[in-house]
Order: C-alpha cells, then sequence, then structure tokens
C-alpha cells in the first residue's frame, strides 16, 4: 500500500483548529494546573465542546463521525503543548469509549457513548493490576456471576481518568470463569462510578502528567447488573488486545506531538539565547541536535500515521502500531533531554515548557505496552 501522508483538507481544518486551541488556550494555562497537580476541567470542557471526545465515533452515537487519523492529529497538536490534556483525551477515547464502541451492546452505546462524545462524561478502562500490568492474562480479579449481578472483587493501579468529578465507569477486566485446561477465562466489565464497594484511591504522585488523573481503584463485593458486560464473556483478553492495538497508534501521535513540541520550544531558545556574543543557534553543535529532533519527530509522524491509515482501510496494522508506539515513545525522550540540554538551566526549571517535556516523556515508553512488549511483539511479527 502506499501512503499519501498529506491531509485531507477536513483535516488539515482539524489540525489547525487544534494547534490554534492548543496555542491559545492550552499553553497559557496548563503550568498552573501541572505545578499544583490539579485536573485542568475547564480546558476538558473546552475539548468536549469542540468535538475532540468524539472524533471517531459516528455522529449516531453523538460523535464527529471521523476517525483514528483524526484523533492521532488532534492528539498531536495538543501534545506539542502539553500531554497531560492529549493523555486525558487519549485514555477517555481509545481505553475508555472505544470497548464500548467496538464491543458493548447497542444498549450500551446509547446509554454511554453521547455523554462520552461530548466530554461530559469521561470513562476509563482498569487492566493493570498491582501484581501483573505487562502480563495481562494474570489478571488476579475476579467476577463471579450472582443471580442477575456480576460480584467483583480485586483491585487494578494506575488506572487514567478513574477518578474525576466528571467520570462516569471504569471498564474493568476481571477473571469470569476457568478453562479446561485451568487457565482463566478474563472478561471486561462495566463498573458505574460510585457503586457501592467501589473505592477511588487518591490521585498518584507522579513524575509527569500532572495534571492528568491516575488513581488506585479496589472492588470489595461490587455488584453490578449482568448486562454491564462488554461484549463476550470469556472474551476480554482478546477484546482489550485490540483496544490496545489501536490505542499505541493514538499514544504514538502523542509522542510525536512531544517531539514536535520539544523543537518548536528549541528553535525558538536557540535564536533568542546569546551565549559568547550571538545567539546559541549560530553552534553548529547546537544546529545538529534541531536537525536531528526534527528528523525524529518527522519520522514519527510517518510511522503512526501509517499506522493509522492501516486501521482506518482495514488492513492489517498491529505490527505498524507497535512499530510506530515503539520509535515515537522513544525519539520523544530523545528530544525531550536534547530540548532540556538546549534551555541549559533554564531548562531545569518548570516554568519552561521543556522541562514539563522531560518529565512527561518517560512515561511514553511505559504506558500502554513497554519498549519491551513491543519489541516482542514485533519479533513475534516478524514470525521469530
Ligand atoms: C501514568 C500511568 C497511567 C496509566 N494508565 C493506565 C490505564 O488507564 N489503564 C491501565 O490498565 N493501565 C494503565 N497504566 C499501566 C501501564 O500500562 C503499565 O504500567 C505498563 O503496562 C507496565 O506494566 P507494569 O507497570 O506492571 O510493569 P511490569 O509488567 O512489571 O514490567 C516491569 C519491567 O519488566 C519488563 N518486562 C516485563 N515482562 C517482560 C518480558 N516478557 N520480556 C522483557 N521485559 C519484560 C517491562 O518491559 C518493564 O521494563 C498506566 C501507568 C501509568 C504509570
Amino acid at each position: 500500500m502506499s501512503l499519501d501522508h498529506r491531509l485531507s483538507p477536513e483535516l488539515d481544518e482539524l489540525r489547525r483548529t487544534v494547534e490554534a486551541f492548543a496555542h491559545d488556550v492550552v499553553a497559557p494555562k496548563i503550568g498552573e494546573f501541572y505545578e499544583h497537580h490539579e485536573f485542568p476541567y475547564e480546558i476538558v470542557r473546552e475539548m468536549g465542546r469542540m468535538g475532540l471526545f468524539g472524533l471517531p465515533f459516528p455522529e449516531e452515537y453523538g460523535g464527529m463521525g471521523g476517525d483514528y487519523l483524526a484523533l492521532g492529529i488532534a492528539l498531536e497538536e495538543l501534545a506539542r503543548v502539553d500531554s497531560s490534556v492529549a493523555i486525558t483525551l487519549e485514555a477517555a477515547v481509545s481505553l475508555g469509549a472505544m470497548p464500548i464502541y467496538h464491543f458493548g451492546t447497542e444498549e450500551q452505546k446509547r446509554e454511554w457513548l453521547p455523554r462520552m462524545c461530548t466530554g461530559e462524561v469521561l470513562g476509563a478502562f482498569g487492566l493493570t493490576e498491582p501484581d501483573g500490568g505487562s502480563d495481562a492474562g494474570a489478571t488476579r480479579t475476579t467476577a463471579v456471576r450472582d443471580g442477575d449481578t456480576w460480584v467483583i472483587n480485586g483491585s487494578k493501579c494506575f488506572i487514567t481518568n478513574s477518578g474525576t468529578d466528571i467520570t462516569g465507569l471504569v471498564t474493568v477486566t476481571a477473571v469470569t470463569g476457568r478453562k479446561d485446561d485451568g487457565s482463566p477465562l478474563i472478561s471486561s466489565i462495566i463498573v458505574p462510578s460510585g457503586t457501592p464497594g467501589f473505592t477511588v484511591g487518591a490521585p498518584y504522585s507522579k513524575v509527569g502528567w500532572n495534571a492528568s488523573d491516575t488513581r488506585e481503584l479496589s472492588f470489595s463485593d461490587v455488584r453490578v447488573p449482568v448486562g454491564n458486560l462488554v461484549g463476550t464473556e470469556g472474551r476480554g483478553y482478546a477484546q482489550f488486545l485490540r483496544i490496545l492495538d489501536e490505542g499505541r497508534i493514538a499514544i504514538a501521535a502523542l509522542a510525536t506531538g512531544l517531539a514536535q513540541g520539544c523543537v518548536d520550544e528549541s528553535v525558538r531558545y536557540a535564536k533568542e539565547r546569546h551565549a559568547f556574543g550571538r545567539p546559541i543557534g549560530h553552534n553548529q553543535a547546537i544546529q545538529f541536535k534541531l536537525a536531528d529532533m526534527e528528523m525524529r519527530a518527522h519520522t514519527s509522524r510517518l510511522a503512526w500515521r501509517d499506522a493509522a491509515s492501516r486501521l482506518v482501510h482495514g488492513e492489517p496494522f498491529k505490527k505498524e502500531a507497535a512499530l510506530a508506539k515503539l520509535y515515537s515513545s522513544e525519539i520523544a525522550v530523545d528530544n525531550a533531554r536534547e530540548a532540556t540540554q538546549i534551555h541549559g538551566g533554564y531548562g531545569f526549571m518548570n516554568e519552561y515548557p521543556v522541562a514539563r517535556m522531560w518529565r512527561d516523556s518517560k512515561i511514553l515508553e511505559i504506558g500502554e505496552g513497554t519498549s519491551e512488549v513491543q519489541r516482542l511483539l514485533i519479533a513475534r511479527e516478524l514470525g521469530v
């Protein structure tokens, strides 16, 4: 397949709209939220009004009728300025709403998607547990059928968007039985916020993504209707693999944005900052860093758009999504390190966006499949 990397007029319009929003609305305010570890409700509300939470969903569910390419464009432009708001959107769409859209019943879609598409309600996806992140098959949380209800017990950790004032549900994975060989049957079940026995912990103190919401969850005899099962019982493992494959494209777009934001900030600074009587950008050592940073951001963009394009056209995209996620997250870390270096001591000060980008970059090599897991996936796709 040949990839036409140019954006359609509609996608270019979306890109410019989100770019302006990130520049005019997010940039002036986000530092304050980040510093105080506060969730930026007013910015998220505005993102909802713009339709960003509904980008890849059909209009019949309140969405914008776009696709994963549109979502990636929005995530890249947001992350160019700030990753907390970008991950809030990414997790709400890719992890919160997508499982319901892909696997939910018509009733579940009608109940949840319209409010999720407007950003009025955020959804979360609870897969990771204290004893198992990469090894997601090691899920220990259980859901036992008791008449018309599931009774859920267990805990989840590091769950994005799970404890905001506007969080409406968490879709959790739980063991609902055993196969003949003793391996677990994993299913996905919707747990609405506020269900008795469902406790949301205090926000973690994190290295980065400080204006995003991440919590530990515990479930003690939590009862939800049997109708809250998402998809087929026992298919939860296959379902979340699909969700994570798609999510990797979104994370790759976000990482590309962070990498490009590092270029933007560093080019500006290299022109302004003087040392030894001339702008530091006159030094070839700085120019070469900037050229390499731009090369990495550009290549990363091609990689995520290629994976998204395959997904949108119904072609296999698993390997390309893993390649994009692996490459973009690692180059985001590289670009953030170089951007901080170019800023010298000011790069270590939180008031400079590159300091935030440096702190926000590391998690990209960990969340939604670590770099090691991406390499395992790629090797498997190569038949090794
Ligand atoms: C801020 C934040 C937000 C998050 N949001 C969510 C969310 O919304 N929902 C959710 O479900 N999870 C979420 N996570 C969890 C995240 O997806 C996991 O942290 C990640 O998948 C890694 O799992 P782990 O932390 O258990 O690490 P582990 O799986 O314990 O891995 C530890 C190290 O061992 C390596 N390793 C493990 N197995 C292998 C292997 N077979 N070969 C080689 N190396 C291996 C890993 O690559 C890693 O380097 C979030 C995490 C963070 C920090």
